[in-house]
């Protein structure tokens, strides 16, 4: 099994960290000629949505992409990676990958409250996944296809639809291993079987 992670801005290499401590090997996708050796899941980092979405452009990256997830590619997004995957953003014109039946608002949690920890219920996985919020986004609409794994706060902040999984938070920036687990066994190891 092989993970890619997109490696053109933000939190890649914490993500590598992850992988590499649940012994799963992984590479970093910067550019087109990446995506031709085989590939069984996919991570979008956090970082910032609109810069991500400008390289994935200018790289001629997106459409190929999107030809995968079409494919049944799993995903899994990480705050800005899963501004890249929904279908509606309430307060961006910006589309990317648009891919994922859900509608998210971007910084969602204001100045103030920008950021924050904690440690909460997902479904699935358990009663204290630990879960760093930065400048996140959450959930604001979603179609009957998705799948609501954790509200924290009365706000959506993972889910799931088909073969893409995505959370408000950064597990990889606490070493939180069970998301990437439930990812890799749940959703890619099924894929493969
Ligand atoms: N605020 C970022 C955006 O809108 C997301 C932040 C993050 O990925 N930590 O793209």
């Amino acid at each position: 099994m092989k993970i890619g992670i997109l490696a053109l801005q933000g939190g890649y290499i914490e993500h590598k960290n992850i992988l590499d401590n649940l012994n799963v090997d992984s590479f970093y996708i910067r550019n087109k000629y990446d995506l031709n050796q085989n590939i069984d899941g996919l991570i979008l980092p956090g970082g910032e949505s609109t810069a991500i979405g400008k390289l994935l452009d200018e790289l001629e990256l997106k459409e190929p992409i999107k030809k995968l997830i079409d494919n049944n590619l799993p995903v899994y997004g990480t705050c800005a990676g899963m501004i890249l995957l929904s279908k509606n953003i309430e307060n961006d014109n910006r589309r990317h990958f648009s891919k994922m039946d859900i509608k998210v608002k971007r910084n969602a949690y204001g100045r103030q409250s920008g950021s924050f920890i904690t440690s909460s219920k997902f479904n699935g996985i358990s009663n204290d996944v630990d879960m760093v919020f930065i400048r996140a986004p959450y959930i604001v609409d979603y179609s009957d296809d998705v799948e609501i794994l954790s509200i924290v706060n009365d706000n959506i902040v993972a889910a799931k639809q088909k073969n893409m999984l995505v959370t408000s938070f950064h597990p990889e920036l606490n070493n939180e291993l069970k998301v990437h687990k439930y990812f890799i066994d749940n959703i890619v190891r099924k894929n493969i079987e």
